[in-house]
């Protein structure tokens, strides 16, 4: 699968919302299959960033919330994505795309 680049810099394939855990999952999918992807979302790493320790993630036995998504966060940088802090606004669906509003721009 390819996508064609985007010429307009907030112009995305895709945009995930919000910092938490499953924005970080969702983007290793867009990330991987080179689909432009911005993530979208009002506080860094949400619920499990304030989690003291993670003690069902599997493959590790025991984990800190906040380190684990440190980890995915450095994880999707490697995949070229746009990360901008923001609350998401206003979502509008038009004929040919989907407009997110958020810190007074349009994604
Ligand atoms: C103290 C504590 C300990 C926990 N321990 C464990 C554990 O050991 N194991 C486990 O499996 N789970 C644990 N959990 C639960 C786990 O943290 C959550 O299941 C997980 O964070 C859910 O991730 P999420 O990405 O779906 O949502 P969230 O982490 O809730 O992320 C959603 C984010 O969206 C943001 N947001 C909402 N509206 C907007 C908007 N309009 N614009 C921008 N941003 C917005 C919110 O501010 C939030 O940051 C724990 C939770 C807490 C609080």
């Amino acid at each position: 699968m390819s996508f064609k680049p985007m010429t307009n810099p907030n112009h995305f394939d895709s945009i995930i919302f919000y910092q938490g855990a499953a924005a970080f999952s969702a983007v290793l999918y867009t990330g991987r299959y080179k689909m432009s992807t911005l993530i979208l979302g009002e506080e860094f790493g949400s619920e499990t960033a304030t989690s003291n320790i993670i003690e069902n993630y599997p493959g590790q036995f025991q984990i800190d919330g906040l380190g684990l998504m440190l980890n995915m966060r450095q994880q999707v940088e490697a995949l070229e994505v746009n990360i901008i802090d923001g609350q998401v606004d206003r979502i509008v669906r038009e004929s040919d795309r989907i407009t997110v509003k958020a810190n007074d721009q349009s994604y």
